[in-house]
């Protein structure tokens, strides 16, 4: 399987989670060991020689994507959350969605400067989930080698906020 065979494996969901969205749903493509190993396999390929220490990726679905990758370029793995889901002392960071301001925490010595530092999402949409990541990270030194998502959804410009960055995707819309 190539990696323009994933396509077919993104399942969409009009009107989830609320009227106009249409929601990418990764679940078939996990599902499918073939698919799953595909995605995978190509993301960790696009970063292997870049000297990655550290995979960064928020929950929900960053935590389902970041680790196998990490394990494949012998990288660590840092969780960013919601807030108070961390047990430990965090750095916070705020962004802008549609009707509201969220924020996304980080331990506070998870990254150590120098560490190389990719970062991961399922879906890129407008890029504000992402770019606070990359704040967080170098808010600690961190460097940030690139910003991957297994989805970008282009007629959102999520490129833009992460404008300076490396961004790549395994499949457009
Ligand atoms: P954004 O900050 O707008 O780029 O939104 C990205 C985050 O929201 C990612 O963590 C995605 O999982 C989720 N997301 C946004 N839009 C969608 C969508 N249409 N389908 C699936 N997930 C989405």
């Amino acid at each position: 399987m190539g990696t323009n065979e994933l396509k077919a494996f993104i399942r969409d969901v009009p009107d989830f989670p609320k009227k106009g969205i249409i929601f990418k749903d990764i679940t078939p493509l996990l599902k499918n060991p073939r698919a799953f190993k595909e995605a995978i396999d190509a993301l960790s390929e696009h970063y292997r020689h870049q000297g990655v220490s550290i995979v960064v990726a928020a929950e929900a679905r960053g935590f389902i994507l970041g680790p196998p990758v990490a394990y494949h370029l012998g990288a660590g793995f840092v969780p960013v959350r919601k807030p108070g889901k961390l047990p430990y002392l965090c750095k916070k960071a705020y962004y802008q969605t549609e009707y509201s301001t969220d924020s996304l925490e980080i331990h506070e010595d998870a990254v150590r400067p120098g560490d190389r530092v990719l970062l991961l999402d399922d879906v890129l949409a407008t890029g504000g989930t992402m770019a606070a990541c990359c704040r967080l990270v170098e808010s600690m030194g961190g460097q940030v080698v690139g910003c991957a998502f297994l989805v970008e959804l282009t007629f959102l410009g999520g490129r833009k906020p992460l404008e300076g960055y490396d961004v790549f995707s395994l499949i457009q819309y």
